[in-house]
């Protein structure tokens, strides 16, 4: 009869399911139920298992001594726990009892401004702004990061600053689901034009009150009865006419009408009486993201409840950090942002996403894990995609000849881009080409240069990448070259287009082929007066010489593009430096090269289609 070695083996299970992690150590497991490391080392022992406390255990190891001292547990996948914590700490029951919410302070608005191009959306949103620090204290307004703060009769409006581009369509209607009034601006003289319907309906999907800003007052042929009875026609009955809805008539030139717009934004506020409270945890929306050259990823954040701080552990996506500055609308550094504040936020571990939440973790540690868990199934569901991709899917070059053996044809794409705003304008652009004959599947989408990885992931889906203002590094060159693997680099979203487009109609024209013909990373960056900086380069592969082309990269991205002022070897002048040698390369008008910057020369050639 065996006698119990180790009292803490008779000792009571904790009771219910127990959150148990894959790959947890005996280390982690013992105390979750109930028992030392040791008792779980001793055990697995004895079962033949010859394991060390900090050593990750398997599934079955984990279950044989849970059913060993009868706990019951669930196992689950690292970070997964902490996300059902964090998803607690997201529920704000709070906010459906209007009792509470009657206790909480006023809120400024969040308002956005939709339009036709060139209706005057961006004229009207900077005369709004420059109008408030005419009117507001010394300093101004600096910096553009996405969104701002002006007061109007001592109550605050915020604007969200989100360009007007066709192709942007989809950030705004992001836009509009974080926003409380939308400003539908639309042109005295041009009337209600294609995106102006289209913006109406983000706006009624979001369900918040609409303004119209009839603009170009000035403008001769300005006619406001016709815009008026236009939207009239689509439900936005004027309220002179007995209807509900605002009609500013304005000039976003003269800056007629403006404080009309602001007194009514502020009036519909009031009516809306929109109420957040400061206390407690700060959770809220990305309005835009980016990496920023020197700063790391920087994101424009809203803050919808609580107050966000400086050092609070913020969550996004896959993305996460300690807050390590916050800097508001006139670019500056500020403690905290309360509801309704747009503020810029660095610190995090990568670019978030445009348009997805964020919350401010218990814990720094569960706001990585619970990054760190999303980051891993977004990579398990692009490699799905990946695999279902690979099966069918043609490359562009033959995209043709699969729509017209009469199938339905799939091109398979891996999109990088600069930013996050540009890479999701490129996506939604892309989609639109989609017809009943031809699908695109997205293998891969991300921000940041083409790298060796994306290269293999194009040859074992048979995707052709396209990279929108970023570049593939030598290795990722090298690969594509090798791998038969399509690169097509573009600046110009129409251009992606067009060729995209034409592509489907098997009119793919010749690329023109930027062949690089040496490329130099920066060693040291000189000024020298009177001439500006020179740049400490060391040839790294093929030649640099004189008369071509340059582009600086920075971590596969694009920072400029330019032709070399001035090549030098010691002092002398020279036409061309090859690789393995030093050499001095003048900048002209571009100064802010940093030592580890990759200097790339090329040429411009016509591949013809084949
Ligand atoms: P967006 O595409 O909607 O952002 O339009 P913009 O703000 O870029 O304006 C398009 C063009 O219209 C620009 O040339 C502006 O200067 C002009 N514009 C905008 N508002 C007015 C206005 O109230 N009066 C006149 N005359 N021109 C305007």
């Amino acid at each position: 009869m065996d006698v119990p070695t180790y009292s803490a083996t008779n000792a009571p299970v904790p009771e219910g399911t127990i959150v148990i992690e894959r790959a947890s150590t005996a280390q982690d497991l013992g105390p979750k139920l109930a028992r030392t490391t040791a008792d779980v080392v001793r055990f697995l022992l004895t079962n033949g298992e010859m394991v060390t406390a900090t050593q990750s255990l398997s599934d079955e190891m984990i279950k044989l001594f849970a059913a060993e001292i009868g706990a019951e547990i669930r196992l689950v996948d690292p970070g997964e726990e902490q996300e059902v914590e964090l998803r607690k700490v997201l529920e704000f029951d709070d906010e459906d009892d209007d009792d509470i919410v009657a206790t909480w302070p006023i809120r400024p608005p969040v308002i956005t401004v939709m339009g036709h191009v060139d209706h005057g959306k961006t004229l009207l949103l900077d005369r709004i702004r420059s109008a408030n620090v005419i009117e507001g204290e010394a300093g101004g307004i600096t910096q553009h990061i996405g969104a701002y703060q002006v007061e109007k009769n001592g109550a605050s409006l915020t604007f969200i600053d989100t360009p007007g581009h066709a192709a942007f369509t989809a950030m705004r209607a992001r836009g509009a689901d974080a926003t409380d009034i939308v400003v539908l601006v639309v042109a005295a003289d041009d009337g209600v034009m294609p995106q102006t319907l289209e913006a109406l309906d983000h706006a009624r999907a979001a369900e918040v009150p609409i303004i119209v800003a009839i603009n170009k007052m000035d403008r001769e042929g300005a006619d406001p009865d016709k815009v008026m009875s236009q939207l009239a026609e689509r439900g936005l009955i004027p309220e002179q006419w007995g209807g509900e809805t605002m009609y500013v008539p304005l000039s976003a030139m003269t800056g007629d009408g403006i404080e009309d717009l602001l007194e009514n934004l502020a009036l519909i506020a009031e009516v809306e009486d929109l109420r957040a409270t400061p206390e407690g945890r700060a959770a809220g929306s990305v309005l835009e993201a980016h990496l920023d050259i020197g700063r790391g990823p920087v994101a424009t954040v809203l803050v919808e409840r609580g107050t966000l701080r400086v050092g609070d552990p913020l969550v996004s996506g896959a993305a996460w950090g300690r807050v390590r500055a916050l800097i508001n609308d006139k670019g500056e550094n500020v403690p905290e942002a309360g509801p309704s504040a747009p503020v810029q936020v660095l610190g995090l571990s990568e670019v978030a996403e445009s348009g997805d939440g964020f919350i401010i973790a218990p814990s720094e540690k569960i706001a990585s894990k619970v990054a760190e868990t999303r980051e891993h199934w977004h990579r398990l569901a692009s490699l799905g995609r990946d695999a279902s991709a690979a099966g069918g899917g043609a490359k562009l070059e033959d995209i043709f000849r699969q729509i017209q053996s009469g199938e339905t044809a799939t091109l398979n794409l891996i999109v990088k881009a600069d930013v996050n705003g540009s890479l999701e304008a490129v996506i939604d652009s892309l989609k639109k080409l989609e017809r009943d004959d031809v699908k695109l599947s997205f293998v891969l989408r991300g921000v940041g240069g083409i790298s060796e990885n994306d290269v293999q992931l194009a040859a074992t889906s048979n995707a052709t990448i396209l990279g929108f203002n970023v570049r593939p590094d030598r290795k990722a060159r090298e690969l594509a070259e090798r791998e038969k693997v399509e690169i097509r680099n573009y600046e110009i979203i129409y251009k992606l287009l067009e060729d995209i487009e034409n592509a489907m109609l098997g009119l793919l024209s010749p690329d023109i082929e930027e062949v690089v013909t040496g490329d130099a990373e920066v060693r040291e960056v000189f000024r020298v007066p009177r001439v500006g900086s020179i740049a400490g380069c060391m040839v790294l592969n093929g030649t640099v010489s004189r008369n071509s082309k340059v582009r600086f990269l920075r971590e596969g991205t694009i920072i400029w593009k330019g032709e070399l002022q001035s090549l030098r070897r010691f002092k002398d002048d020279v036409a061309e430096v090859a690789s393995g040698f030093e050499c001095g390369i003048g900048l002209s008008d571009f100064q802010d090269l940093k030592p580890g910057d990759i200097i790339e020369t090329y040429e411009e050639r016509e591949i013809p289609v084949t």
